[in-house]
């Protein structure tokens, strides 16, 4: 029974999030003879990477992840080996955290679970900048292409063209003519040159280098126009995407039909738990995002709060599986257990190599920081709140305000149901453009709970 499951009462340690990250922790842990409560949001483990179709779907486990099928399997037979040692809740959504107490919606009913520790691996999500017509019906992030894809088998449309930039671009683009979507176009705001800046930090990572350039190889074999160094200009179409207009290097505007388009450019952490949890945070220049400070193994700046993976910073699955763990090693350590030291510092040897990488990555497929300049005043920065570009510039010009949260209580930017997890980033490069400073200077969005949607039914239960 969740909250009586561990010899030593006092301690409860929880991880919000069955990711890679979330699972190597929970390991650990029981390693250690601790029965953490592990707490995810979706229906199986896996986290976004290893993301599991609904029991009943019968793709391959080759077919849904292709070259990274072995580490998916490892992931979840590795989940499967932790029954009954962890307390394991499925579509358990933490919608707030304070006072070592998470509030939990489960089966439509919240519940709170206190904690002794904190785990957060809760991963992130895709980062986008808005353009002329990113809300037309049709338009999805390229993570969300993907989850459609491996989730349900189902594509965002038949004719479909992949825009923005990062690893996942052209992963996607290949999942889908793999797939066999027709993929009519691959829009990267990187140039060739960004592309071969980053390929002597590549070398580092073998592996990762060789599959990016087979699938930008496999696209173009297969037909596939790959464009670099491009601006989207605006998607054509009122009640469906019709196509997309971008401006190529040379500054041509081209468009090219299609019944769908994928867009992203990186990701962002998924850091509102943290915050709640009162961790502090410091500007990074490489997420070019505010993230939760934390020492070499996960620890956070609140004691007994650590975070892992992708929602620690930007690295990927493999970072994750190794920060997990050494986040679980952490939490071990301060209970004043004994944890093998050469494992915790191989950990982070690992964490540091693939840091590196990290960086020629970031070269690779740069943030477009001229985005700011070129948007006009009538574009919807955020959606919830259908607040403009213009209404935040004029806020700057007519009140002086100069912080984002200043910014929100006076335009409601980043207070609707996302709660800024999908316009902060826009809202941020606008801000700081329109001030003349770099995004650090503004600030970051406080979070409020809850931190994603949530039925208002049981808000108002709660409350009556
Ligand atoms: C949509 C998407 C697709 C991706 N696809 C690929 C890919 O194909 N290849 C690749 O190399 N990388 C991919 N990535 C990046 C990759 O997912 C990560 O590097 C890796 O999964 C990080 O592992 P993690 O354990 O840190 O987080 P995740 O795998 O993201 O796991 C985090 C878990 O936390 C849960 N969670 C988050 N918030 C809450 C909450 N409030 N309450 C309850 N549960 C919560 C989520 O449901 C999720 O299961 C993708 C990322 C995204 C966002």
């Amino acid at each position: 029974m969740i909250g009586t499951n561990n010899d030593a009462t006092a301690i409860q340690p929880v991880i919000v999030g069955a990711g890679p990250a979330g699972v190597r922790a929970a390991e650990a842990l029981v390693a250690a003879g601790l029965r953490p409560i592990m707490l995810d949001e979706a229906a199986r483990a896996g986290g976004q990477i290893y993301r599991q179709p609904p029991p009943g779907f019968k793709r391959p486990k080759s077919a849904l992840y292709g070259s990274e099928h072995h580490k998916a399997d490892g992931v979840h037979r590795s989940m499967d080996a932790l029954a009954g040692k962890i307390d394991y809740l499925t579509q358990a959504l933490v919608w707030h955290c304070e006072g070592n107490v998470l509030d939990v919606l489960v089966d439509g009913v919240t519940r709170t679970i206190p904690y002794s520790h904190l785990i957060l691996a809760t991963g992130a999500t895709d980062r986008v900048l808005p353009f002329p017509g990113w809300l037309t019906p049709g338009v999805y992030t390229l993570g969300g292409s993907q989850v459609a894809l491996k989730y349900q088998g189902c594509a965002i449309g038949a004719d479909v063209v992949f825009a923005g930039t990062g690893p996942l671009l052209y992963l996607v683009a290949y999942q889908y003519a793999k797939a066999g979507a027709r993929v009519r176009a691959v829009l990267d705001t990187a140039r060739v040159s960004d592309h071969a800046a980053g390929l002597t930090g590549m070398l580092r990572a073998p592996g990762l280098l060789a599959k990016g350039l087979y699938y930008m190889g496999w696209l173009r074999a297969h037909g596939v126009p790959i464009h670099n160094g491009i601006r989207p200009v605006r998607v054509l179409g009122d009640e469906r995407v019709s196509g997309i207009v971008w401006r190529d290097a040379q500054g041509r505007e081209l468009q090219v039909e299609c019944d769908a388009v994928g867009y992203g450019l990186a990701l962002r952490s998924e850091t509102q738990l943290a915050s709640l949890a009162g961790c502090q945070f410091d500007f990074n220049r490489q997420d070019r995002a505010w993230l939760p400070t934390r020492d070499r193994a996960g620890r956070s700046s609140v004691s007994g709060v650590y975070v892992a993976g992708d929602g620690a910073g930007i690295a990927g699955a493999d970072a994750a599986e190794l920060a997990g763990e050494r986040a679980g090693l952490a939490l071990i350590e301060d209970l004043g257990m004994k944890v093998d030291a050469a494992r915790a510092q191989d950990l982070e040897k690992q964490l540091a190599g693939i840091g590196r990488v990290r960086q020629a990555l970031e070269r690779s497929f740069p943030f477009p920081t001229d985005w700011a300049e070129s948007v006009q005043d009538d574009l919807v920065i955020c959606r919830c709140e259908e607040i403009t570009a213009g209404t935040l510039r004029a806020c700057v010009a007519e009140t002086g305000a100069r912080e984002m949260n200043r910014v929100k209580a006076l335009t409601r930017v980043g207070m609707g149901r996302c709660q800024g997890r999908m316009c902060s980033a826009g809202a941020t490069e606008l801000l700081a453009h329109a001030l003349k400073v770099g995004p650090e200077q503004v600030g970051r969005l406080r979070s409020q709970p809850p931190v994603k949607p949530f039925p208002i039914r049981v808000m108002v239960e709660e409350q009556s």
